[in-house]
């Protein structure tokens, strides 16, 4: 792919990208909660289920993600139905933000509470409710987790057939839109839930469909409320699907000697259509990191560190999975497959994918290295991008090119491990960096978006299955097109209020519009376009009220026209909202945002 194009469609996502520093610093003392509502959310919710101080406010000010914790002002856990009502009513109505969670294991900080105000807690609303034995159905309380479903699963013969390498719970899986490694036979998330019941931000509570195989009635809500990151309903029950435990299964481990030849037979893997249920791609450096993680153990493991397959199939007897194994053995082999290991044995096997599921840990092997040369504040950064099969090949060799090339232009050398569900096109990207050295920081900021934009110019998508949380927003208006964001706005617009509201945490998907206009309309304000930013002219008419309180009296559409605001002055403070032109356009377009104000004549 031309690296210009790329470098042009990466300073398109950079430019509405804001720094969380500059974030955190404007969101700084800024409090949604008086005694009053505390009173009346303590009231709803029962004093045992609230913490206002603590262990569960910085416990819940994180996820597994290497964004920046934040603290909530206040944790409860959710119980009941009509516990999350009330709460999201209260709230709703003070216009205090709300930020659902389930077991927190995000890797894009869409649990983090940004804006402050109430991280909502469902894990312990973890029951299963009944198994539909004859459907092949379970009706499930959001918060329960992968695992626990799986025990449950186990003793009638059957198992939840979404398995990311994680343990979430359900509804933060149904959230983000979240697969895993059976994703090749089975689906994602999206294809696995049936319905949900969901809480609204005015308290409505909404079940998305019934649970018939089919129905060709009314609007798909369920699909709405999927990859919804918690902007726009909280799902605290639904039912899913579940799959009889296969008859036969086996594994098997091949060696490529480049990461070209093994994507390459991935692609044709797929294509000869067998039953593969798992087909996970590592790279060398990830192989390396995994043996590297082995030392220590009692029998440590070693493998050659080259491109290495991992292959499953899920067939109906031992005998038909063997002949499929041996399938896709031949298919390896044409494109140069060596050292095959086969795993027929339960515990072969799953000594097998215990390793493939320990690639994550793996990569914190590579910390020791930062710290040799000095690094105090060492994290993990952990990212995924998808695109259409036949791109795989190339996506992937490109971002190990340039990860390379990059080492030799700034002598700054990460070590890139990359693996991933590579028969649905899908890789995730971990990286160790030293958070305190501001010129890594940067270099590898631009290496991530390089390769979200070389997966956009591939026809891809920015995240496959860890959602924009806070980390990508900035990307989604060039994934999308600011016409599809637009709908997405006008969805939310009358299933929550206008300005910040319960849902419209910071950092999320439509939310991020909202909080941009209320912050626009609340500070003065700094908008970036390209390298340049917009004169007095284009800003006349935005508000510079003080910060909002939580008084919960605005009048937003007072507020959009520019009633009573004082204009701005051709002197700007950061606020935290910059945005790409792209998403500037947008608001533009769809009025989000003072309508016919924001651009400057002659760039609409
Ligand atoms: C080691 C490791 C491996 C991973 N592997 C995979 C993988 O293979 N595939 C994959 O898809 N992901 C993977 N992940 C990422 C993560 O596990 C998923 O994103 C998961 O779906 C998050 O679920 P959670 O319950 O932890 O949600 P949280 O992290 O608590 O929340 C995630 C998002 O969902 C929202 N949310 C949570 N619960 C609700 C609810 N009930 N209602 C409304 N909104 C809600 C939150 O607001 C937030 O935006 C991995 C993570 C780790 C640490």
């Amino acid at each position: 792919m031309e690296r210009q194009r790329i470098d042009v469609l990466a300073r398109q996502i950079q430019a509405g990208f804001t720094e969380e520093s500059a974030v955190r610093q404007s969101l700084e003392g800024r409090k949604f909660l008086t005694p009053k509502i505390v009173d009346l959310l303590v009231a709803c919710a029962g004093e045992e289920n609230v913490f206002t101080a603590g262990a569960e406010l910085e416990k819940h000010s994180q996820d597994h993600s290497h964004h920046l914790p934040c603290s909530p002002e206040m944790v409860i856990y959710a119980r009941s139905t009509e516990m999350i009502s009330g709460i999201m009513r209260i709230c709703n109505s003070h216009r205090v933000p709300v930020t659902p969670c389930g077991a927190r294991t995000g890797l894009e900080g869409g649990s983090i509470p940004v804006g402050g105000g109430v991280s909502l807690d469902l894990s312990k609303m973890n029951q299963v409710l009944k198994l539909y034995q004859d459907e092949l159905q379970v009706h499930v309380q959001a918060g329960i987790k992968k695992e626990a479903l799986n025990d449950y699963l186990e003793s009638e013969g059957l198992f939840f057939q979404v398995d990311p390498a994680s343990n979430p719970s359900l509804g933060g899986m149904a959230a983000t839109g979240s697969s895993g490694t059976l994703c090749c036979k089975y689906g994602t998330m999206k294809e696995n839930v049936i319905s949900l019941t969901v809480v609204l931000a005015d308290g409505t509570v909404v079940t998305t469909r019934r649970r018939t195989r089919k129905n060709s009635t009314g609007y798909d809500l369920t699909h709405l409320c999927m990859g919804q990151e918690g902007t726009l309903a909280v799902p605290w029950l639904g039912f899913v699907k579940v799959t009889p435990q296969p008859s036969g299964e086996s594994s098997l481990r091949v060696s490529f000697d480049s990461l070209q030849a093994c994507s390459r037979a991935v692609v044709k893997l797929k294509q000869a259509q067998l039953s593969l249920s798992r087909v996970e791609l590592l790279n060398a450096q990830s192989i390396l990191s995994l043996n590297d993680s082995q030392k220590n153990r009692a029998n440590p493991i070693q493998l050659e560190p080259v491109p290495t397959l991992f292959l499953q199939v899920h067939a109906t007897s031992a005998a038909l999975a063997a002949q499929e194994l041996d399938s896709a053995k031949a298919i390896a082999e044409t494109e140069g497959g060596r050292s095959f290991v086969l795993a027929t044995e339960k515990e072969e096997q799953q000594q097998l994918w215990d390793l493939r599921r320990g690639a994550y840990f793996a990569c914190q092997s590579n910390r020791k290295h930062l710290v040799a040369r000095g690094a105090t504040d060492v994290r993990m950064l952990t990212t995924d991008v998808c695109v259409p099969l036949s791109d795989f090949p190339a996506l992937i060799e490109e971002t190990e090119e340039d990860y390379n090339a990059t080492a030799e232009e700034t002598g700054i050398r990460f070590l890139c491990n990359i693996f991933g569900h590579a028969a649905d096109g899908n890789f995730h990207c971990c990286v160790m960096f030293d958070h305190g050295n501001a010129k890594e920081v940067e270099v590898l900021h631009q290496l991530d978006r390089r390769m979200w934009a070389r997966a956009l110019a591939h026809g891809g998508v920015v995240s496959g299955e860890h959602g924009a949380g806070m980390g990508k927003v900035s990307a989604l208006a060039e994934e999308w097109g600011t016409d599809a964001i637009g709908v997405m706005w006008r969805l939310k617009k009358p299933l929550g209020p206008t300005q910040r509201t319960a849902l419209a945490e910071p950092g999320c998907i439509v939310g991020t519009l909202i909080t941009a206009q209320t912050e626009q309309l609340s500070s003065r304000a700094m908008l970036r376009q390209g390298s340049g930013v917009f004169g007095a002219d284009s800003l006349q008419g935005l508000s510079t009220r003080a910060p909002l309180q939580s008084d919960g009296d605005r009048d937003s559409d007072r507020r959009l026209s520019g009633a009573k605001s004082e204009a701005l002055q051709p002197e700007f403070s950061v606020c935290h909202a910059s945005l790409s032109p792209s998403l500037l356009r947008c608001l533009d377009e769809h009025e989000i945002l003072n309508p016919g104000k924001l651009l400057p004549s002659g760039t609409r």
